[in-house]
């Protein structure tokens, strides 16, 4: 893919300091690696998660490092907060997050916190108050191939006290290494490699319109649409087949890397309320408005879309919201209101909770009225 004249005339900045590792098996190695960067580490991972095979075989890694499994969908400030008292109390130098995002962001707050001494995380994330340069080093395995926030800044929390679902972000908040090894990903059940799988591909197309775009990220961006476009359908119908998984998994850190500074748009910020109000899983919220937002977005792209398609492997604009419809269908994901919960009369609400400030990052700007007129076709 050959970046636009205009784009190429830009200037731009790109850091990606995570190092990764990549490949089936390479978790194992996960006493070294937490080695190469603290003596007493922390085990973070979701509630879920903790009683399954998946983390209790990498626990035996690290017997004696002390587990909080206290991680919800969704996690809270309070969770936060949590976190780095026990990461402060128990002095511990290297934190360990394994999971989907909800695991990762939660323990990327938390190091943060700890490391900067500070009380609590709610003015970083509704006070205006910026993150800090402190840090402790985070090691994140992720199981689902998805969310790439082993390789953002970024965690999105939320406040339940002030309904209010949103991302932090700041360089303290990368990880100093994403182990990211497919075979976690072999027993994610459907609906999960489903939700993820369509996260991975909204955190590409955002990541390519955002109005911060740049083109080392178009690049990453692109080829992650492509491996999800082409292995996606065939994850759902074949689970274990660890070449797909191998792909997704691939796709989903791309996906990440691509998206991490231009940051996401209008799907992300619809995605917020329809989490925190109605509790559809993150992937299941990006995954709702998706369809809506290629088509509203793509004539305000100057052809750009064109060239995403083409990278892509894709011949239109159909071909890449029928990936997105079939894979919502197989899985039983939610496509309209009726099937998510909400009510027709909850939409002037819906919209004005999905006008979140990244929204001045999408390339049509969004009004409340065209935000709920775009509900109002998905009843
Ligand atoms: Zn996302």
């Amino acid at each position: 893919m050959t970046p636009s004249a205009d784009d190429l005339a830009k200037p731009w900045t790109f850091a990606l300091p995570t190092t990764i590792t990549f490949g089936d098996g390479v978790a194992r190695n996960l006493a070294a690696i937490v080695a190469e960067f603290g003596c007493r580490p922390i085990w973070v991972t979701d509630r879920a998660l903790s009683h399954l095979p998946v983390f209790t075989g990498l626990r035996e890694l690290l017997p004696e490092a002390p587990v909080f499994a206290e991680v919800t969908p969704d996690p809270t400030v309070a969770c936060v907060d949590r976190l780095a008292a026990r990461i402060a109390e128990g002095r511990h130098d290297a934190v360990v997050a394994v999971g989907g995002g909800s695991a990762m962001d939660c323990a990327k707050a938390a190091a943060h916190l700890a490391a900067a001494g500070l009380p609590g995380i709610r003015p970083i994330h509704s006070g205006g108050v910026p993150v800090g340069r402190a840090s402790l080093p985070l090691i994140a395995v992720p199981t689902t191939a998805g969310t790439g926030s082993e390789v953002t800044p970024i965690a999105v929390l939320n406040d339940e006290e002030k309904s209010l679902k949103g991302p932090i972000a700041g360089d303290a908040l990368y990880p100093a290494r994403a182990v990211v090894d497919p075979e976690l990903t072999h027993a994610l059940p459907l609906k999960v490699t489903t939700a993820t799988g369509l996260d991975a591909l909204a955190h590409a197309i955002e990541g390519y319109w955002s109005r911060n775009h740049q083109p080392l990220c178009d690049m990453l961006a692109i080829e992650a649409a492509r491996l999800i476009c082409a292995n996606l359908p065939r994850v759902l119908r074949a689970p274990s087949d660890a070449d797909a998984r191998r792909a997704m998994s691939l796709a989903a850190t791309t996906a990440g890397a691509a998206f991490q500074r231009p940051k996401t748009a209008m799907v992300h910020a619809c995605s917020y309320p329809l989490s925190a109000r109605y509790h559809l899983p993150h992937g299941a919220a990006c995954a709702f408005t998706m369809e809506e937002a290629i088509r509203i977005n793509a004539p305000a792209m100057g052809g750009r879309m064109d060239l995403f398609l083409r990278g892509a492997g894709l011949e239109s604009i159909e071909a890449l919201i029928e990936v997105i419809r079939d894979a919502k269908e197989f899985a039983g994901l939610p496509r309209t209101l009726r099937d998510a919960g909400i009510a027709p009369s909850d939409i002037p609400r819906l919209a004005r909770e999905s006008l979140h400030p990244i929204l001045n990052n999408n390339p049509r700007p969004m009004t409340e009225t065209d935000l709920a007129a775009m509900y109002a076709r998905l009843a």
